[in-house]
C-alpha cells in the first residue's frame, strides 16, 4: 500500500499539451492567441510590479469584479475570479459534486472535467455527442447529475451548441450547468443573459485565449450570487495576485483590442476552414480559435508526427472518435500559410 488516498492513486492527471518553452515550433496545439496581449494590461503589469508587492492583494480581485460586471450587466457579488479558469472548474467540482455522485458532460469534451471528477472521487456521466458533433439534448437535460458542465464552444471540435439549447438544459436538470465559454468570444452567441436570470447556471470565462493572457492565469465565474458566495466560501484567500489583478482588469477595459484580434483570428479561421475541406479533409464548422479536421488519408495520428518533423506542433488525442481527427489552432496569417504550405505538398 502506498501513502496516496487511493482516489488519487487510482487517478489519471490532466496531461497537458506540449509546452516546449522555445520558439521552434510553429505552435497551433493548445490555442493559444497569436497576438500579444494588449498593450494596456502589459502597462498595468509593468507599473504594478513594485513595492507594493509586499502586501497581500484583494482577496477577492474587486477591480475585476467591478469591470466583469459593468461588462455583463451583472453585480460584483455575481462574480468570482480564479487563478485562471481550471481553478474555478475544480472549485465548482467541490462546491456543487459530492464524492459518489456524478458530474455530467459531453463526449468529445475538454478533459480536465474528467480529470477532476476523478480526483474529486466522482463519477463521470458522459453523454456522447452526435453524428455532426452536436450535443444530445435531450439526454443531458435529463440528467439528474449535480452538477452538469458543457464547453460551448465544444473542445476540442469548435461546435457550438445555441443558447436556446442550453436553456432547454438548464431548465430541466436538477442540478447546476456550468457552461464554460473559454472560446465565447470568437462565437456568435454566449449563454451570459442565462446566469443572469436562472438560478442554476454558470458561465466560465477565461482571459487565456481572446484576451492573448494564457500566461498570466486569470478566470472569472459569472452567476447567480448565492451560488457565487458558495464557490468563494473554498476559495484559497488569495488566489488572484496583485500583477494578474491589475493586468485583468486592464485587459478586461480594453474591449477594443480583443475584439481586433479576434475578428483576425475569425477571418483566418474561415481561409483555413475553406483551405482544409479544399484538400479533402472533413472540417466541422467551428466557432472557436482552432480547427478539428479529418485528413482525407492517412491517420491523425501520422499527420500529427509529420507536421512535427516539418517544425509545426498540433493536437492529436489518441482517444475513440477523436483520433481521426487533428486540432489545429488558428495563427497569424503566415502560421496558416505555413501549415497549408505543408498540407498541399502531402496532400495534392
Ligand atoms: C483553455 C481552456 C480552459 C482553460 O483556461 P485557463 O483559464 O487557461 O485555465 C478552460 N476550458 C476550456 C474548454 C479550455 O479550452
Amino acid at each position: 500500500m502506498g501513502y496516496l488516498r487511493k482516489t488519487i492513486e487510482e487517478a489519471r492527471g490532466y496531461v497537458p499539451g506540449e509546452q516546449p518553452q522555445d520558439a521552434s515550433y510553429v505552435k497551433l496545439n493548445t490555442n493559444e492567441n497569436p497576438y500579444p496581449p494588449s498593450p494596456k494590461a502589459l502597462e498595468a503589469a509593468r507599473t504594478t510590479a513594485n513595492e507594493w508587492l509586499r502586501k497581500y492583494p484583494d482577496p477577492l480581485a474587486n477591480p475585476v469584479r467591478e469591470v466583469v460586471a459593468k461588462l455583463f450587466h451583472v453585480t460584483p457579488e455575481m462574480v468570482v475570479c480564479g487563478n485562471g479558469s481550471d481553478e474555478l472548474l475544480a472549485m465548482a467540482v467541490r462546491a456543487f459534486v459530492d464524492p459518489g455522485t456524478a458530474l455530467a458532460t459531453s463526449d468529445p469534451t475538454y478533459s480536465l472535467y474528467e480529470t477532476l471528477a476523478s480526483l474529486h472521487g466522482a463519477e463521470l456521466e458522459s453523454h456522447s455527442c452526435k453524428e455532426d458533433f452536436s450535443l444530445p439534448v435531450d439526454e443531458l437535460a435529463a440528467s439528474k447529475a449535480p452538477l452538469v458542465v458543457l464547453s460551448n464552444p465544444n473542445a476540442p471540435t469548435g461546435v457550438a451548441a445555441s443558447a436556446d439549447d442550453l436553456a432547454t438544459i438548464a431548465g430541466s436538470i436538477p442540478g447546476v450547468l456550468l457552461v464554460d465559454e473559454a472560446y465565447v468570444d470568437f462565437a456568435d452567441e454566449d449563454a451570459m443573459a442565462l446566469a443572469r436570470s436562472e438560478e442554476n447556471v454558470l458561465v466560465l470565462r477565461t482571459l487565456s485565449k481572446s484576451y492573448s493572457l494564457a500566461g498570466l492565469r486569470f478566470g472569472f465565474l459569472v452567476g447567480p450570487s448565492k451560488l457565487a458566495a458558495g464557490i468563494m466560501k473554498l476559495k484559497d484567500s488569495y488566489n488572484c495576485d496583485r500583477l494578474s489583478i491589475a493586468t485583468a482588469e486592464a485587459a478586461l477595459q480594453d474591449q477594443a483590442y480583443m475584439q481586433k484580434n479576434v475578428a483576425k483570428i475569425r477571418q483566418e479561421r474561415q481561409r483555413l476552414t475553406e483551405e482544409l475541406r479544399k484538400l479533402g479533409f472533413d472540417v466541422p464548422e467551428s466557432r472557436a480559435n482552432f480547427v478539428f479536421a479529418r485528413p482525407p488519408k492517412g491517420t491523425a495520428g501520422e499527420l500529427y508526427m509529420q507536421l512535427k518533423g516539418r517544425g509545426i506542433l498540433v493536437r492529436y488525442f489518441d482517444k475513440p472518435r477523436v483520433k481521426e481527427y487533428v486540432r489545429i489552432t488558428v495563427g497569424t496569417p503566415d502560421e496558416v500559410t505555413t501549415l497549408l504550405t505543408e498540407l498541399v505538398s502531402l496532400f495534392e
